[in-house]
């Protein structure tokens, strides 16, 4: 999608790979936000920039993104071999998106898990259940936090490896099979188009109003 915004030049603290091909940069936090908003990056400050979900605390002093490279993808491979020093453009953040005290139930996939790690790290926890969809082991980022946290309100779904302690599948099939649902709780839905839409569906099929699913879909 084309998006003509601001960028303005920040100069990157760190870069770490986390998991293969997957990455959180981090940069001096330049503005105040809410948790689960976006921002644009680009490689200059006339570039399209493509958009990313604020991985840190509202309050934390360095702003962080956890993106993945699409290997033939413009902003991303370019991204990944940016270190300690380099500059990046960013625009100021933005997005509806955000989380709230009430209670809910966080749901992603893959780096999807962006927004949520926000909110938590913004102290967005109280009533929260998290259900994290990934391919494999490798694929639930930031889950050191979670775990430690949420204990067995975190659940992880993963389609292609098995593990103790790690549901055997995807996210859909988890939430299909569960008996019920809250109908009185928000829902939040954030990842791939795919996820997003199929989980909405078993979502509605199980009672839960639509205007309790939020949705943010990265394309
Ligand atoms: C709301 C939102 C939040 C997102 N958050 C994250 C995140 O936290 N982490 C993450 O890994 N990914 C996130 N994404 C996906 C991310 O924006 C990129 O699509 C992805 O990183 C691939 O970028 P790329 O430039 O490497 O690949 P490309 O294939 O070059 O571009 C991928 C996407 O960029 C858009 N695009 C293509 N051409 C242009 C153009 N000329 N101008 C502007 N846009 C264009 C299209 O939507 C395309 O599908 C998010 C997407 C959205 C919509």
């Amino acid at each position: 999608m084309k998006r003509n915004l601001n960028l303005n030049k920040v100069k990157v603290s760190r870069q770490t790979e986390i998991a293969p091909g997957v990455f959180v940069l981090s940069f001096p936090r330049p503005w105040d936000f809410s948790a689960g908003q976006v921002l644009g990056i680009g490689t200059h400050a006339t570039d399209e920039a493509r958009l990313y979900s604020i991985a840190s605390g509202e309050l934390d002093d360095e702003v962080d993104v956890l993106y993945s490279i699409n290997p033939g993808g413009k902003l991303t491979p370019w991204l990944s071999k940016i270190v300690t020093g380099d500059n990046i453009w960013v625009s100021e953040p933005f997005g509806s998106f955000t989380g709230t005290d009430d209670p809910a139930w966080w749901i992603a996939s893959g780096t999807g898990i962006a927004p949520f790690s926000a909110m938590f790290r913004s102290g967005l926890t109280a009533g929260k259940k998290l259900i994290h969809g990934g391919r494999d082991l490798n694929s639930f980022y930031f889950n050191k936090d979670f775990s430690g946290f949420f204990k067995e309100k975190y659940v992880r779904c993963c389609s292609r490896d098995s593990a103790e302690g790690i549901y055997d599948g995807r996210i859909t099939k988890y939430l299909s099979e569960l008996p019920q649902l809250p109908a009185n709780e928000k829902y939040y839905l954030c990842g791939s188009a795919e996820m997003v839409v199929e989980v909405r569906d078993i979502l509605i099929e199980k009672g839960i109003p639509f205007d309790n699913i939020i949705s943010e879909i990265y394309f």
